[in-house]
């Protein structure tokens, strides 16, 4: 199992269709948009499916890992018990 560099989660290597490396989450997702299957040797393989050639009974939809990756997700606003935890600090310091 190999991790991320950024958020240091576990991270699936696969290979697309174009032979670039792509990090996809290890567990399947049903949201996901990348079909990972493996193949006769051990590599994980991806692809985009499409109307053409839809998903396949052999492989399992994931997510890449960019989609879920909190260092990409700073921009995002803070779950909400960070938040409130924030707004209480705020009210004893401001009482
Ligand atoms: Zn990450």
């Amino acid at each position: 199992m190999n991790h991320c560099p950024s958020c240091r989660r576990p991270i699936r290597w696969t290979i697309t269709q174009a032979g670039k490396r792509l990090a996809v989450d290890p567990t399947p997702d049903p949201d996901g948009n990348t079909a990972v299957r493996r193949d006769g040797t051990g590599t994980y393989l991806s692809r985009r499916p499409s109307t053409e050639l839809p998903l396949m009974g052999y492989e399992r939809l994931h997510k890449p890992h960019v989609a879920t990756c909190p260092a990409n997700q700073a921009q995002l606003p803070l779950p909400a018990e960070v938040t409130s935890l924030d707004a209480h600090r705020n009210r004893r310091r401001n009482p």
